[in-house]
């Protein structure tokens, strides 16, 4: 079994979906995975995004993962299938306009800030919960919250990834509670990566992003 599989058959048995994140990766290297039947992949930069979708097949579900300009919406509403950066209010204002013109219903996930690193991007708890119970919900009515998503910090400490990753998951369950207690669709947490999608799965991660344990290293 080559490492797609036998991760593709980790995700089987602990129900978690894996994103396939090809960023800096060539069409050549998404097709070879393509072939072996996955069908998500994620990618940071929209540019780079809207290039590849253009050009790969038809089915593949294309998911934004990294930090979204408010002017760049535009170019990826037409087709994304998921937006993992949903972490500001202005943000969530655009994608809904434009999901509006696309007649389009958009997955978004809250991103949150777990890690103690200032550069990560993410909404402050705190501050998504005023925001939440200010009615950001239905505010947005072309967009599909489906969950959270976050980064741990980057660090050998395990105990404190595991942490971090715990956080968010009792994050994710006081907003379902709270907010979608209606919304089955409300049902996602996508956290982990090549370097920590195990300790994100044993805190409760249904959907991981790996990039360079699929795909080698980026320059
Ligand atoms: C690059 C990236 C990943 C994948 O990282 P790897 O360590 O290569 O698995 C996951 N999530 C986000 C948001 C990323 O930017």
């Amino acid at each position: 079994m080559n490492t797609y599989q036998s991760l593709v058959e980790y995700c089987g048995e602990h129900n978690t979906t894996l994103v396939a994140v090809s960023k800096t990766k060539p069409n050549s290297a998404i097709e070879e995975l393509y072939n072996q039947g996955q069908r998500i992949f994620g990618e940071n930069r929209v540019q780079e995004l809207v290039d590849k979708a253009a050009t790969l097949p038809n089915d593949i579900s294309w998911h934004m993962i990294g930090h979204l300009q408010t002017n760049k919406v535009k170019y990826i509403t037409p087709f994304v299938d998921m937006i993992h950066s949903g972490d500001r209010t202005p943000l969530l204002k655009e994608i809904n306009k434009e999901a509006i013109k696309s007649d389009r219903k958009i997955d978004v996930l809250l991103q949150i800030k777990i890690a103690e690193e200032e550069s990560k991007h993410g909404w402050d708890y705190h501050q998504l919960q005023d925001q939440l119970s200010n009615n950001l919900v239905g505010k947005f009515e072309n967009i599909n919250f489906r969950g959270v998503m976050g980064m741990a910090t980057f660090t050998d400490n395990e105990t404190q990834v595991s942490q971090e990753f715990k956080s968010l998951r009792l994050y994710f369950d006081e907003i379902k509670t709270n907010y979608f207690s209606e919304t089955a669709s409300f049902d996602t947490i996508s956290m982990g990566m090549s370097g920590d999608y195990k300790l994100a799965v044993d805190a409760g991660s249904n959907m991981i992003r790996v990039g360079s344990l699929l795909f080698g290293k980026r320059n």
